[in-house]
């Protein structure tokens, strides 16, 4: 494939949960990490899985300084890799210096030729966010970590080609379910997790704005509070009467996930209507 041929934007999960989240973005000979919360080896491996290397990486979008987004951001920056994150964030993870760059939420940088917007989400961090990543009128959303709606999130999950969002337990399961009370409180809160339910509807306000093919990954999934083929049926069940569809991918766990490249993916409502069966 000449260079000229190469997709806007590629995209891998290397990690997707509360063991550890990382998304890599590469745009032409450029890649930028959205989190880096998995162990060394699996870094490793989805790096060179794509043909790249730490020094390849051009920055680091950091969405919060949980552990499970941020596990390697030491060795990054021993590595020399570029941090772009909030304020509090980089405040948070103790990231200071001339390789830091701050993204106020709600504005967008330049970052080796991609434009990264920080949006806002609710969650228990200092001042988490999500992000929308452009490259040639390609759009990536990304969005984990949130425990409520909120309607800025509509019109970058609207226009966006591949849409990475939370989809991180099933409510009753949660209830009935094994965690101390105060966990399952702290996950239901309005700064905690985005149930299926919750994740369904935000997808589908936002789609019925905009009739397009996007592709859906469902990220962050609670291996106890969860199943990946009940969160996807229950949000393909919301997007059933739109027009336009959408693979619906929930991400692994702790393995790598597909890779996504711009101009791929497009599937058919009947295609979608036939899976539900
Ligand atoms: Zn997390
Ligand atoms: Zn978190």
């Amino acid at each position: 494939m000449s260079l000229h041929d190469a997709p806007a934007l590629t995209v891998q999960s290397l990690g997707s949960g509360s063991s550890g989240n990382a998304l890599l973005i590469s745009a032409g000979s450029s890649s930028v990490l959205v989190d880096c919360g998995v162990g060394p080896r699996a870094l490793d491996a989805g790096l060179r899985g794509a043909g790249r290397g730490l020094a390849d990486i051009s920055a680091v979008l950091l969405t919060h300084e949980h552990t499970d987004h941020s596990r390697a951001l030491p060795r990054l920056q021993r590595a020399g890799v570029r941090v772009v994150a909030t304020a509090g964030t980089a405040e948070a993870t103790g990231a200071r210096g001339e390789l830091v760059d701050q993204i106020p939420i709600g504005q967008a940088l330049d970052v080796a030729g991609i434009t990264v917007r920080a949006l806002p989400v609710c969650h228990d961090a200092a001042e988490p966010c999500g992000f929308l990543v452009e490259r040639e009128g390609v759009r990536v959303a990304v969005i984990t970590d949130l425990g409520c709606e909120d309607e800025a999130l509509l019109e970058p999950l609207a226009t966006a080609d591949l849409i990475v969002l939370e989809a991180n337990h099933d409510a009753a399961m949660l209830r009935g379910g094994p965690y101390p009370l105060h966990l399952k409180r702290r996950v239901l809160s309005r700064s905690g997790h985005l149930s299926n339910d919750q994740c369904a509807g935000l997808l589908a306000t936002a789609f019925a704005r905009v009739p397009r093919a996007r592709t859906v990954w469902l990220a962050h999934l609670s291996a106890t509070n969860n199943r990946p083929e009940l969160a996807r049926r229950v949000v393909a069940r919301a997007l059933v009467g739109q027009n336009m569809v959408h693979p619906i991918v929930p991400l692994p766990r702790q393995s790598l996930g597909p890779t996504w490249r711009a101009g791929e993916h497009q599937t058919t409502a009947v295609q979608l209507q036939m899976s539900l069966l």
